[in-house]
């Protein structure tokens, strides 16, 4: 039976936005199909979305996995790309967390009529090589989903300032004394969105936003001294753009993921959501602030990693994972995250890379230097 049912391939399907995407395409069978799915580890899960949506096949990054007759399984990162050339899709979602997710959304990328692009590391460390062969991108990201829609409103010459929203993360307003002993728990509980363990990290750092805002330089091919990011705690608008007569047009809604993986999967059309994904208006009071770029030093290296250039971004990402996760095993203190960046940013001396190759041996090289820094910083 031929239906009209755009395919959709779903990269990093356990995770958050994979499984907030899966919860779209269930609620409109008739527009969207469930081509792949490609997972990390989480092969119960993996299992229990082959059963419900019976995509032409699945792939796990590690491990095995029965999958049912007619789904094909595919494993490790040979096994993710043979995915991608064997099956049929419309749509990517690109939503594996971190530097791994650039290849396969390359690869995917290169197929695909649509990249609906969550995987920020992908235009961080590699968007030159992205955007060469994606025919279409249009962004998941919350604060870049809001841009993209309030661009619509203006022709690109006219833009004045993008205005990226952040949410403070879960230490808003503390100072770094302050922050010496926190530990990873306390880190976790984001206050306004549910995320994997990395974003949320890279919440309460601030380098979420600034990985965003590189993000947003590729995207929309704007310089960068035309974005300001502002501390907003609701997290309620999503990002704003000011237009050169000074309106200042800005998207909002209830920050759940939800909103804008529609919006990727259904542009220019807009799906109807239910009314639980709406927001009550009366009381809603919104508040904006001004980042504190010394307690929060990562947005301030991201800003660094652009104004550098190529190869710094990469290396800047690549350094925050090892950083992150050597906070997240207790190795090294919350607040030695943007030393162990910097410093490895500092003693590494790369040629921007000439493919997309390079840009994984960059990501490998840094990731070297960094597990060395954590070193001196290991309590
Ligand atoms: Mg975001």
């Amino acid at each position: 039976m031929e239906s009209d049912a755009k395919k959709v391939l779903i990269l990093g399907s356990t995770g958050s936005i994979g499984k907030s995407t899966l919860d779209v395409i269930r609620q409109f069978p008739e527009r969207f199909r469930v081509a792949g799915l490609v997972a990390g580890k989480n092969g119960d899960k993996l299992k229990q979305q082959v059963e419900e949506f019976e995509p032409e096949a699945a792939a796990l990054f590690e491990g095995e996995l029965e999958t049912p007759a007619g789904v094909d399984f595919y494993s490790g990162e040979e096994g993710i790309k043979s995915l991608i050339q064997d099956i049929d899709f419309d749509i990517v979602v690109a939503a594996i967390s971190g530097a791994s997710g650039i290849i396969p959304t390359f690869e995917a990328a290169k197929k695909a009529e649509r990249v609906a692009l969550a995987n920020k590391e992908s235009l961080v460390c590699a968007g030159k090589f992205i955007k060469s062969v994606a025919k279409e991108i249009i962004p998941v990201d919350s604060e870049h989903s809001a841009i993209f829609q309030a661009l619509l409103s203006g022709r690109k010459e006219e833009v004045k300032e993008i205005i990226l929203t952040a949410s403070g993360g879960p230490f808003r307003g503390k100072k770094l004394e302050e922050l010496r002993d926190v530990k990873p728990e306390d880190a976790l509980s984001h206050p306004n969105w549910d995320m994997g363990n990395k974003v949320t990290i890279d919440s309460a750092t601030l380098m979420n936003k600034g990985l965003e805002v590189i993000e947003a330089v590729w995207l929309f091919d704007i310089p960068v001294e035309k974005i300001k990011v502002v501390v907003h705690p609701q997290s309620i608008v999503h990002s704003v753009v000011r237009f050169c007569d000074n309106s200042f047009i800005a998207q909002m809604g209830k920050p759940d993921m939800k909103i804008p993986v529609a919006y990727a999967l259904s542009y220019p059309e807009r799906l109807f959501l239910p009314d639980s994904l709406g927001m009550e208006f009366y009381g809603l009071s919104l508040t904006f602030e001004k980042p504190d770029l010394e307690t929060f030093k990562c947005l301030k290296l991201a800003f660094e990693a652009l104004n550098k250039g190529y190869p710094y971004p990469i290396i800047l990402n690549a350094a925050d994972e090892i950083a992150v996760n050597c906070f997240l095993d207790k190795k090294i203190p919350f607040t030695a995250i943007p030393e162990v960046i910097e410093k490895t940013m500092e003693i590494l001396n790369l040629s921007p890379p000439e493919t997309i190759e390079e840009v994984v041996s960059i990501d490998r090289l840094a990731r070297e230097a960094a597990e060395k820094v954590v070193q001196s910083f290991i309590v």
